[in-house]
């Protein structure tokens, strides 16, 4: 049996809106994030490209710019429960549960 890479013309046109799909959704989701989360101190790949680090704990588990990329996003557990200090322990546990999340 001949290998079955090649995908019928309506096949591929599908997977390519699929995948056009996914990343406007990841857009939107970022921007949502980014507008309706919280800045945080930034996750390891927001502090390498130097911006700044919106979550949404509630609702999304990575911060906006790892939604729109579709990657990881990797925290500095201490420096962001340390960031602001003193807080009422349900933000700190929502703070800590995004931080394990996102690092699963
Ligand atoms: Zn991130």
């Amino acid at each position: 049996m001949p290998p079955r890479r090649q995908l019928s013309g309506a096949a591929e046109v599908r997977k390519s809106n699929e995948k056009r799909g996914q990343f406007k959704e990841r857009c939107r989701q970022g921007v949502e994030i980014h507008e309706s989360g919280f800045k945080v101190y930034p996750c390891r790949h927001c502090t390498s490209e130097n911006k700044e680090c919106f979550i949404m704990p509630e609702k999304y588990e990575k911060c906006n710019a790892c939604t729109r990329r579709g990657k990881s996003c990797v925290r500095e557990f201490h420096t962001e429960i340390l960031r602001d200090g003193a807080m009422p322990m349900d933000i700190l546990e929502t703070k800590m549960k995004a931080w394990t999340d996102a690092s699963k």
